[in-house]
């Protein structure tokens, strides 16, 4: 652990000697990333259980496995992804090459949350690595065994001077954000997403912010309800309801409410038991601090089934709430705990009503046989992410961009998606130093007639397909060839001509 200052001063001149840039130790560096995680499993999983209460094989699928997946991925594509990108070319530019080379953007700043501790330091780490980064690390001080572990574990793998990691509280995140970074990934609320925001602005720095919100879930009539409620039962209290794209709450038609809890309640018994408190598999509230904060929500509501506590511990068991009003408290704020309240909607309309009066959710979920519905809803509303007929599982799709819009956030990350938030599309275009005589259209003295020919360059779509591009091609070959054959006359004649050939072909074309 180091201060904040001598962190980003480190690493910002790590990030200067350019040794962060080139593929093969970027790869490397990837691959010590991986033998921590293989070689320290023990370890991780023991400081995700102290921090979270969260079993071994449970901490392994939600954050290992991810992480591991990940790290293959970006191994694998990695010189894929780092290839210069050809661009399309114009009629003006056939004869240069066109392409946009992903640079690293240099010193990047990621700031974790409490709630999945490893996985969501790693994943934008990885990201920012492969892009050819240094990266200061801010896991989150509420998770406080798993940060630990982190500023232990990384400086031992990998290269210490370009990926440092700070740990503190709000104190060290503040001195943090008041240097300059090229990039700052931010997990965490939409309040403090402000906060980094605005600190960033001071530097125009940019800002990927992976925030949460009220994620709703719609449960159409026509679906099975076995299926939809034992998935959105899983998604809900696993973590013990704080994952940022947990269903927040149910939208369904009051005729099928009963049904609702009816499963999901037969699903509880099914995966923790009669017993859920001593359940393995269930999970504890991080902090008293929380723990008073989602208790609070409970207060004037219709408590279908749960609602038992522990302060001692953080219990809070798997609540479900009927009735609720849109207007209550519950539906105010992201619940983050193990709290599901259906507020009963006349109709899919109501419901695309109601989310839409709402800031933008970071994941929607919607359950219907109807095809058309699902489309209704994917069309009528928006959201970071949707997934039908399951939830939280566009997550773990890493061809997906992952990441919020409006209030749940900006920007994304996951797979390529990453590398991309990381890097700098710089526009290459590169030419050579002859065909002077086609660039008098833009040198002065201007004429109408160089307007026209220039409109017709720059304006006109091409739409012979490819025998008329072939056609082209080889009326430039020709052009080309006499002019580096003839005089400067002939090169301009020949360059009008061949311009005038063209234009024919292309009005009578469009
Ligand atoms: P948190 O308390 O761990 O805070 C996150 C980070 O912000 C910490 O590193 C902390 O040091 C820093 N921080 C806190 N207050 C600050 C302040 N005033 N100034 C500067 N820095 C400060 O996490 P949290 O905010 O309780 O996280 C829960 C939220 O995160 C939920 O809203 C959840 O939906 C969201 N979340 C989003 C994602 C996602 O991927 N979109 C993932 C997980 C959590």
């Amino acid at each position: 652990m180091e201060s904040a200052r001598r962190a980003v001063e480190r690493a910002r001149a790590a990030f200067a000697t350019g040794r962060s840039r080139p593929l093969e130790f970027r790869l490397q560096q990837l691959r010590a990333l991986e033998r921590l995680v293989r070689e320290r499993e023990r370890e991780i999983l023991g400081a995700i259980a102290a921090d979270l209460r969260k079993s071994g094989p449970n901490a392994y699928g939600h954050e290992l496995l991810g992480v591991l997946g990940e790290l293959a991925l970006a191994t694998a594509q990695l010189p894929a992804w780092a290839a210069p990108r050809r661009a399309k070319r114009n009629l003006l530019t056939l004869r240069d090459e066109a392409f946009v080379r992903p640079e690293p953007l240099g010193l990047v700043l990621v700031i974790g949350a409490w709630n999945y501790p490893f996985v969501l330091v790693m994943q934008p780490l990885i990201g920012a690595i492969a892009a050819g980064n240094a990266v200061v690390v801010k896991p989150s001080e509420v998770s406080e065994h798993t940060a630990r572990l982190l500023a232990d574990l990384l400086p031992k793998y990998l290269d210490p001077e370009l990926y440092p990691v700070v740990t503190g509280g709000v104190t060290e995140t503040t001195e943090l954000l008041t240097h300059r970074f090229d990039h700052i990934l931010y997990t965490g609320s939409t309040a403090v997403g402000k906060i980094v925001m605005a600190a960033a602005a001071k530097h125009l720095t940019p800002v990927t912010l992976e925030l949460g919100g009220k994620s709703p879930c719609y449960i159409d009539r026509d679906c099975d309800l076995a299926i939809a409620c034992r998935r959105i039962t899983w998604g809900k209290y696993m973590n013990c309801g704080q994952t940022c794209i947990a269903p927040d709450y149910i939208l369904c038609d009051p005729a099928i409410q009963a049904q609702v809890v009816e499963n999901i309640k037969a699903t509880l018994r099914e995966f923790y038991g009669d017993d859920v408190k001593s359940s393995p598999d269930y999970e504890r509230i991080v902090n008293k601090r929380h723990f008073h904060r989602v208790l609070a929500l409970l207060e004037g509501q219709k408590v279908a089934h749960g609602g038992e506590t522990d302060e001692a511990s953080c219990f809070i068991a798997p609540t479900i709430l009927t009735d609720v009003s849109p207007d209550a408290k519950v539906m105010q704020e992201e619940i983050f705990g193990p709290v599901l309240p259906i507020v009963p909607v006349k109709s899919a309309d109501e419901a695309i009503e109601l989310i839409n009066s709402r800031e933008k959710p970071l994941a929607l979920y919607v359950f219907s046989n109807n095809k058309k519905l699902i489309d209704r809803f994917i069309s009528e509303t928006t959201s970071g992410g949707v997934t039908a007929n399951d939830v939280i599982m566009h997550f773990f799709l890493s061809s997906l961009p992952f990441g919020g819009v409006g209030h749940s956030g900006m920007g994304a990350y996951h797979g390529q998606h990453s590398f991309d938030t990381f890097s700098h599309h710089r526009s290459c275009l590169i030419k050579d130093l002859k065909m002077e005589g086609a660039n008098k259209l833009r040198y002065p003295p201007a004429s109408q007639k160089k307007v026209a020919w220039a409109k017709f360059f720059l304006l006109k779509r091409f739409q012979w397909g490819r025998v008329g591009l072939v056609a082209l091609a080889l009326l430039g070959l020709v052009a080309a060839v006499l002019i580096k054959n003839h005089q400067s006359v002939l090169k301009r004649k020949a360059l009008w001509a061949l311009l005038a050939v063209q234009r024919l072909g292309w009005l009578s074309g469009s």
